[in-house]
């Protein structure tokens, strides 16, 4: 039972836990208290400096702040008195003298908070005057304005800095009447550790922060506010799209809601205006004397279901291939994967899971028996230690970067960071372990080698839940620290020290994403963190697990509505004649049973003339899989290809024929985030011009091609997939209107699921697997002297089709860079922004060079988002032989200086 007060509060009984303030025990009573310089709902600290919210407490000489001051057992309490109100009348006239009248133009009024008081409390004329407030707003960067004029000092901006998202870029600076907020002086914006998030804009009480592009289009009660799910990574953030005159205005958080509790990034604050973009695709296109012209649906479609039909019927099913969706919705991901099963009658249906986190689906099934993220985002700051490898999570999951950071700097937990590049949580580390690439199953081979020779396993947990433990002891054998230190490069006391901190910890979390799984050894890399976990029995407990961090908004839920060639929905097998009987049943169709190919596959197949026809729905392969010139020649080598996206991408400029479809925000659905947590997304828009839903055009297109799969609406098949899948079984609209669920959730009446594999794991027993160190396919050599590694950056996502026509995402990096260490550099002549040209074994690109040590020598990162330097004309199509993931993350290049003109 909690330790309870019970106190009075403007006569009302109140209960509350001890040591809480009045301010909250009033808010859950119902009784708002006027304050300025506090936000509970983004966790900020109360500082107690704007004395807007001091209440009196009988008894106490002087009223106290309600923000700060705990409630104690009898108390009674008075919010609202006379002399309270002229006090705060005081407070409100007071930082009305140095700031602006100006409401009748001000784009905050309406949402102004120092507007409001003034309101509440007849404020009509400052006693004070106006001091003179004619200062010029500041913009220092491509979004957000500071007008120093309008801010009341109340420092919400720089607690939201510093105690959330952690960056502590902004302070107070000056004194007196010129005190202001900003960078430290002389501190650039680049170097000022400042990520462009803008939660200082959502905190901000007052007009004195405010998002350029919002300025003169609208108000907030102009503003239609729609909740939905933002459109980029996976960890699957609330957001609010303010909708005015047809057009997103603004996107805010929404405090204390969703994943993030009204935390967002950059991407998903600033990212979403490429709806709204001139180069949306608004009708379909048929290619016609070569071009692509505008078309009608019905002359589209008639084409498209024709020629698949022909090609199916000619070559047989699987000569046509269809590649689905992380980005679309759950139910459309449903339907891409039942329109390749059972209206084409092929299992070659997969999308870009294959590409990032194959080998976890693949590994952590074999292991555990589920292969998602074991624990939920929120008991990362219950965590003891946490052990990051393979992930920059501040820069691809900045929100779970951000959880991370909060929970090193203000709770308990240590940190372990594994990577070969210094990343941002290498510099908060306990301990950073800078592996070469590659070498991650010697390095997890010596950490639990360390831990068994120590005697720091966890006997009960292996004895009790594991099998295989003596496989495991005997392959470890070998990786002794100072044998691992020569294949990893990191030193074998560093091994010893992570092992250490690691194993007795009380809780310890593994957070792991591409940097794990791009490799030939992905499968085997998941499954040496997964006995590393298992072995000290961080599994099934909070602040524990094996947390792969997932790419994109819906790539958890592709994968679980079975857009993938070996499973249906749920990763039911494809091969157990009792799942294809029951989906048989349900979907009125013999289904295929022989297996289908995976994304790499289908463009060799393709390349081979083995698979004719290709579906693409918001897939770009053109610029994400490896080894572009031969996905060129595949692509070109098809009879049909038909691509349905919301841009003319790169691969729909080869299409036969383009499909307009609606983007996230113009349409409902749910999207599934990393943490296996099913959210609804909503409309807030029509789709531009003729574009339409992609469940909407697989429907029509099903309908031509003689099976009939008709919904009303998304929720339609919802309930379908919930009648079919086992773990989605309890996750219904209603249900989701009110909240998210996790699955596994069985039923109408489960709550859903935080932690997997809590009493058992869902195979049984964990299964440990003996893994023997495998380098790369392909390691620099005299020819091709650097390892070359590729990635994400912060601002911009995936191929760049949506951040790279947001406004403010491309403004902020325009243009792609390749990082090289300046030892490297210097010996070739190579100056930092110099272009250079990088060349591999299949290819070559001109890029900018970024000197820096934040990569080791003789290593270089290039991300991925650069149509005009695509690094994936460099990396090797060498695959996992289990998962058959592309080794993105290493293969061998060469740089050297360019003549070319800078790119
Ligand atoms: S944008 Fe984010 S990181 Fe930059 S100052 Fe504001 S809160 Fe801090
Ligand atoms: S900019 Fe806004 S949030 Fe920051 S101190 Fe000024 S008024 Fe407060
Ligand atoms: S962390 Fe991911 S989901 Fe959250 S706002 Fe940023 S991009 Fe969107």
């Amino acid at each position: 039972m909690p330790d309870n007060v019970n106190l009075t509060i403007d006569d009302r009984e109140v209960t509350a836990p001890r040591g809480e303030t009045i301010f909250l025990a009033a808010r859950r009573a119902g009784i708002d208290i006027p304050h300025l310089c506090y936000d509970p709902d983004l966790g900020l600290e109360p500082t107690s400096s704007c004395r807007l919210c001091l209440v009196e407490v009988e008894g106490a000489r002087t009223p106290v702040p309600a923000c700060s001051y705990p409630v104690a057992p009898g108390m009674v309490v008075r919010t609202e008195t006379p002399s309270l109100s002229q006090h705060r009348r005081m407070v409100i006239e007071l930082a009305l003298s140095d700031h602006p009248h100006d409401c009748l133009t001000c784009e905050k009024a309406g949402a102004c908070a120092l507007q409001q008081y003034a309101y509440d409390l007849g404020v009509k004329e400052p006693r004070f005057g106006a001091a003179d407030v004619a200062v010029e707003p500041v913009q220092d960067g491509p979004a957000i304005v500071y007008d120093r004029s309008k801010c009341i000092l109340c420092g919400r901006c720089i607690q939201v800095c510093h105690q959330v998202q952690v960056s502590g870029a902004i302070d107070f600076l000056g004194r007196g009447f010129e005190t202001q907020i900003g960078l430290p002086p002389g501190v650039a914006r680049d170097d000022s550790g400042c990520a462009e998030c803008g939660n200082c804009l959502d905190v901000c009480p007052t007009g004195a922060l405010a998002y350029v592009g919002a300025t003169g289009h609208g108000r907030a009660w102009e503003f239609q506010q729609v909740r939905t799910i933002c459109p980029y990574c996976g960890c699957g953030c609330t957001i609010v799209l303010n909708i005015h005159n047809g057009r997103i205005v603004a996107v805010t958080g929404e405090p204390g809601l969703g994943v993030s509790g009204g935390l967002l990034c950059v991407k998903g604050r600033f990212g979403a205006d490429f709806i709204g973009h001139s180069e949306r695709l608004r009708t379909p296109l048929v290619r016609k004397d070569g071009e692509l012209v505008p078309a009608t649906w019905d002359e589209a479609l008639a084409l498209v279901a024709g020629r698949l039909g022909d090609i199916r019927d000619r070559h047989g099913p699987d000569a046509v291939a269809g590649l689905s969706s992380a980005k679309t919705t759950n139910e459309e991901n449903y339907l891409m994967q039942k329109f390749m099963r059972a209206v084409v009658g092929t299992n070659n249906v997969d999308h870009c899971a294959r590409l990032c986190h194959a080998s976890t689906v693949a590994g952590l099934a074999r292991a555990f028996g589920s292969g998602a993220m074991t624990n939920s985002i929120a008991d990362l700051e219950q965590a003891d230690v946490i052990f990051v490898i393979g992930s920059n999570t501040t820069e691809c999951h900045p929100i779970i970067g951000a959880a991370i950071k909060r929970a090193v700097r203000f709770g308990k937990t240590r940190l372990i960071v594994a990577d070969p590049r210094v990343i941002e949580l290498a510099e908060i580390a306990d301990l950073h372990l800078q592996h070469r690439g590659g070498t991650d199953v010697a390095l997890a081979n010596a950490l639990i080698h360390v831990i068994l020779k120590e005697g720091l396993e966890a006997k009960a947990f292996i004895a009790d839940r594991t099998e295989g433990f003596e496989d495991l002891r005997r392959a470890v054998q070998p990786y002794t620290p100072d044998f691992a230190a020569k294949i990893t490069g990191v030193p074998a006391e560093k091994i010893v020290e992570a092992a250490r901190l690691y194993a007795t910890a009380p809780a310890a979390s593994i957070i792991y994403s591409m940097g794990i799984t791009q490799h030939t050894t992905g499968t085997d890399n998941v499954l040496a963190l997964a006995n590393l976990a298992m072995v000290t029995g961080n599994i099934g407990r909070p602040g524990t697990g094996v947390n792969p961090l997932r790419g994109q908004n819906n790539v958890q839920g592709a994968c679980d509505m079975g857009a993938l060639p070996n499973v249906y929905t749920g990763y039911q097998a494809a091969d157990d004649a009792a799942v294809r009987a029951k989906f048989e049943k349900a979907w009125g169709v013999r289904l295929p049973s022989t297996p289908g190919l995976t994304v790499v596959e289908i463009i060799h197949a393709a390349a081979e003339g083995k698979v004719k026809a290709l579906y693409c729905l918001g897939e770009n392969p053109m610029l994400s899989d490896p080894d572009l010139a031969h996905v060129e020649q595949a692509l070109k080598a098809l009879d049909f290809l038909v691509v349905q996206d919301i841009f003319l991408s790169e691969t729909a400029r080869l299409a036969d024929v383009v499909l307009p479809a609606a983007s996230f925000a113009e349409k409902d659905g749910t999207f599934t985030n990393t943490e296996r947590r099913v959210q609804r997304v909503r409309k807030a828009l029509p789709p531009p011009g003729e574009a339409k839903p992609d469940w909407k055009i697989l429907s029509d297109l099903a309908r031509r091609m003689g099976y009939a799969m008709e919904y009303p609406d998304p929720s339609a098949i919802q309930d379908e997939i919930v009648s079919l899948t086992p773990s989605y079984a309890g996750i219904t609209y209603d249900r989701l209107e009110s909240g998210s669920l996790q699955w596994p959730c069985t039923g109408r009446d489960h709550p859903g699921t935080p932690i997997l594999h809590k009493d058992r794991f869902t195979r049984g027993r964990g299964k440990f697997h003996a893994i023997e160190f495998i380098p790369p396919k392909e390691l620099p050599d005299a020819q091709f002297p650097f390892l070359l590694s590729t990635g994400r950056i912060l601002q911009h996502f995936h191929t760049g089709t949506m951040s790279r026509r947001s406004e403010v995402l491309d403004r902020l990096v325009s243009v792609g860079a390749i990082e090289i260490h300046p030892h490297d550099a210097a010996s070739l002549g190579v100056a930092d922004s110099q272009p250079v040209r990088v060349a591999s074994r299949r290819g070559e690109i001109t890029i900018q060079a970024r000197v820096t040590d934040r990569v080791a020598p003789g290593t270089l990162f290039l991300a991925f988002h650069y149509r005009e330097s695509p690094a994936n004309r460099l990396t090797i199509a060498a695959l996992d032989p289990v998962a058959k993931i592309p080794e993105f993350k290493v293969c061998a290049v060469r740089v050297e200086p360019s003549d070319a003109a800078e790119p």
